[in-house]
C-alpha cells in the first residue's frame, strides 16, 4: 500500500504539471460539460468519435483540483482508440473501483487508474475522481451537461 501511495502522489502531480489532451477538440462530435460544485470542479470532455464506434481523438479543457484534473488527463489517455462498448465498461470499472467494489488485482482495463483506490476512502473527494469519467459518460450517450449537485447516488 505505500508504493500505491506514492505511485499515486507521482502521477496526480506529474497530470498536473502536464496535464495530457489538455484543451479544446474543435472538431469533436461529442462533448459534455461536468459540473461538481461540491468542489468547484468544471470541465468539458470532448471526443472525436468514428463510424466504426471507435474514439479516435479525445480531450478536456476546464478547472478543478489535483484530484479531478489528474483523473481527466489519466482518463482521456486510457480511452483513446478504445471503441464505445471498450470506454462504457471502464466508466463502469472506475465507478466500482471508487465505491471499493472493485478490487485492482482482478481484471480490469484500468491500467494505472486503479492509483485513484486510495480515494475511494476520502468520500468527499469520490466525486472529483469520477467527475471525469461520469461527463465522458454523458458524451457519450449525447447528454451535453451533468452536474453532480443534488444526486443522492454518491458517484454523482
Ligand atoms: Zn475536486
Amino acid at each position: 500500500m505505500t508504493n500505491m501511495r506514492a505511485l499515486y502522489q507521482e502521477v496526480i502531480l506529474d497530470h498536473n504539471k502536464k496535464p495530457r489532451n489538455f484543451g479544446k477538440l474543435e472538431d469533436a462530435n461529442r462533448f459534455a460539460v461536468g459540473d461538481n460544485p461540491l468542489c468547484g470542479d468544471n470541465y468539458t470532455v470532448y471526443a472525436v468519435v468514428g463510424d466504426d464506434g471507435v474514439i479516435e481523438e479525445t480531450a478536456f479543457d476546464g478547472t478543478g483540483c489535483a484530484i479531478s484534473k489528474a483523473a481527466a488527463s489519466m482518463m482521456t489517455v486510457r480511452i483513446k482508440g478504445k471503441t464505445l462498448e471498450e470506454a462504457e465498461v471502464m466508466v463502469e470499472e472506475f465507478r466500482r473501483l471508487m465505491t471499493g467494489k472493485l478490487d485492482p488485482d482482478d481484471d480490469h482495463h484500468l491500467g494505472h487508474l486503479t492509483v485513484f483506490e486510495g480515494v475511494s476512502q476520502l468520500p468527499q473527494r469520490v466525486k472529483c475522481a469520477v467527475l471525469p469519467f461520469h461527463t465522458l459518460h454523458a458524451a457519450l450517450e449525447g447528454k451535453e451537461e451533468v452536474s453532480t449537485e443534488g444526486q443522492d447516488d454518491p458517484l454523482g
